[in-house]
């Protein structure tokens, strides 16, 4: 068993005191009882291997259970704490099981319930029971609550340098509310250590901000995320949990009223009326309602989707404690623009790529393939690459000015032109960083798309598809404007791989496939890898290939059908782009049975990000 207590050294001269603590609970009973509160989330995440410790306590849980129960469950067993509160009724689904596995290592655990139904007089009843098992009495912990009443001013303080004059970033505010909820097992010293960052930050100058933006659900487990939102120009100034487990809310009310009023554990109205209070009391420009892989707090999404209207809202799903990947970046970075479109009045003028003095370059680096496009002053052409075949061609040398001259000079010869004053290049998609190398102004993919489908069809309301080679995109976009998005999530199931990795088990070529309608053989494994696996089995079975290739069409169809269903646009009509549109098969389902009133394939459909980026560069 890892020796884990050794990477927490303040917590060894009041080992024996610990309480671990799966939730926010009325921590001032634990103190009065003569014991120290101890977060086993907060344990859990700011262990220096938080990874570690997921690994290890699979000997408890299975993967297929949230990192942060796994994470709070090896907290407390590999801390060999004697005791823990963990929430049962109130809190996570997974938190009865907990108990069982915990009481099976032999840790002593009070079990805690918020009365689902708010009823005050059964907290009442709750809290004294928990006063009853801890041996002491409401004064003594009303004594205690005004001591920590003094730490959550402090914090009311700091949550209002943060919404209210911007000095106090998201991620700052973010740890020290989080860490309320056991004041770092030390409130004296959590008291002086917030006084002390108050101070300081009361005398920085207020930052300017370009969003105003709430973080709802549970606090994220990505290691960067409220550093890159910051790095976008933008700050989160709306915790909704973390304020919520700091309590500020209960300031100078008495323990069960304090406890009454947070919102977390109670039905998800409370934590809406809190979310919508803090939209107009802060100002909120958005919100990005973070989720957990694998947890029930998902199926809230739709309510608050609901709820909000047109609200902008993102939706950001996380599962490990590492770096946002690509995929979360790409949404972040495409929301936050996309908003700052709408906020700042950024609309896309009528305008026409052709007949301009400079020439126009789009180039959209994805993960499968570089696609091209060049505007002239009276033509425009398409070049497409293997994305590494365009790396290693242009972008493996250390010589960024010959990789440069190299790709002008095959651009000016795509171009035919010979005169050609001035090319301006924008990029998108994955590698749109790398892409600076030619000096282009990289944006954002998914408004990309928006912008390339709004220009080839002189369309303002509808829904856009596009099917990447390792990802699906489906974007609502309204009056001319993205209204919301989607994309898969994590795996490439049902996208461009799918369909090719199906086409190399089938030995056919994508050509082939993709006649293929009718009679669909359910396939139930969308995966891009495990696909395969069935596909032998049904060849084995005699099943009729051309059967199998309108299953392999019809599981791509199925995949999207949700996504599409989430942003469907008023107006009926769907824009269909990237290479998904030469699948025929594809095309049928789309047409017999996704609904949609009316389907536009623009030409050019495969270069809309680079469309897009030509677009709103030169726009
Ligand atoms: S994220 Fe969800 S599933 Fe995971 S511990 Fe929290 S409430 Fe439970």
């Amino acid at each position: 068993m890892i020796n884990f207590l050794s990477d927490y050294p303040h917590l060894t001269n009041k080992y024996k005191k610990l309480v671990g603590i799966s939730s926010t609970v009325p921590i001032e009973v634990i103190y009065s009882g003569g014991f120290v509160a101890l977060d086993l989330n907060n344990i859990f995440i700011s262990s220096p291997s938080p990874l570690e410790l997921l690994k290890k306590s699979t000997e408890f849980a299975p993967r297929a259970v949230c990192s942060w129960t796994r994470g709070v469950l090896a907290a407390a067993v590999f801390l060999k704490l004697k005791n823990a509160v963990i929430v049962t009724e109130g809190d996570c689904a997974h938190t009865i099981p907990i108990t069982d596995i915990l009481s099976y290592r032999d840790i002593n655990v009070f079990s805690f319930e918020y009365p689902l139904n708010h009823d005050l007089k059964r907290l009442k009843n709750e809290i004294d029971r928990f006063i009853e098992y801890y041996k002491t009495d409401i004064c003594s912990c009303e004594k205690i609550k005004e001591e920590f009443d003094r730490c959550r001013a402090v914090l009311k303080k700091i949550d209002e340098l943060t919404y209210r004059e911007l000095k106090v970033s998201g991620f700052e505010n973010h740890l020290n509310l989080v860490s309320a909820s056991d004041f770092n097992c030390d409130p004296v010293l959590f008291y002086k250590n917030a006084r002390e960052f108050l101070d300081e930050a009361e005398k920085r100058p207020s930052k300017s901000v370009s969003l105003r933006i709430g973080h709802a659900g549970i606090p994220p487990i990505f290691s960067d995320y409220y550093n890159y939102i910051s790095s976008l120009g933008s700050e989160v100034i709306f915790n909704e949990t973390q304020r919520q487990f700091s309590m500020i809310d209960g300031i100078g009310r008495d323990l069960y009223g304090a406890y009454h009023n947070y919102t977390y554990p109670y039905s998800f109205q409370n934590r809406l009326k809190d979310i919508k209070k803090a939209i107009s009391e802060r100002e909120l420009d958005c919100l990005i309602h973070y989720v957990q892989s694998f947890c029930f707090h998902q199926i809230e999404d739709r309510m608050l989707k609901n709820e909000l209207g047109d609200f902008p809202l993102l939706t950001i799903e996380g599962d490990y404690p590492a770096p946002l990947n690509e995929n979360d970046r790409l949404k972040i970075e495409s929301f936050i623009s996309s908003v700052e479109r709408k906020k700042y009045k950024l609309k896309s003028k009528k305008i026409n790529l052709l007949n301009r003095k400079n020439h126009a370059v789009g180039i959209d680096l994805g993960s499968r393939s570089v696609k091209i496009a060049y505007y002239g002053r009276y033509e425009q052409k398409f070049e497409i690459f293997e994305t590494m075949d365009f790396i290693i061609k242009y972008l493996s040398g250390e010589n960024k000015k010959k990789s440069f001259d190299k790709f002008q000079a095959d651009i000016l010869k795509l171009s035919g032109a010979d005169n050609i004053s001035k090319i301006e290049y924008f990029s998108t998609g994955y590698g749109r960083y790398r892409a600076s190398v030619f000096d282009a102004a990289p944006f954002s993919e998914i408004e990309c798309h928006a912008a390339g489908a709004i220009y080839s069809t002189g369309l303002k309301n509808f829904t856009l598809l596009d099917v990447g080679g390792q990802d699906i995109k489906v974007i609502e976009i309204k009056n001319g404007s993205i209204k919301g998005f989607s994309m898969n999530d994590k795996c490439a199931a049902g996208s461009g791989r799918y369909i090719e990795n199906m086409a190399r088990i089938l030995k056919a070529d994508l050509g082939e496939i993709s006649k293929h309608y009718r009679e669909p053989e359910p396939l139930s494994i969308t995966c891009a890898t495990f696909g395969e696996t069935e596909l032998i089995a049904k060849l084995i079975a005699g099943v009729d290939i051309k059967k199998i290739m309108a299953g392999v069409n019809y599981t791509v169809y199925a995949r999207i059908e949700p996504l599409l269903n989430e942003h469907r646009s008023l107006s009926g009509a769907l824009v269909v782009t990237s290479g998904i549109t030469h699948n025929t098969a594809f095309l049928e389902f789309l047409k017999s049975e996704s609904g949609f009133k009316k389907i536009v394939i623009p030409k050019n459909a495969q270069f809309m990000g680079a469309i897009g980026a030509a677009v709103l560069g030169v726009s």
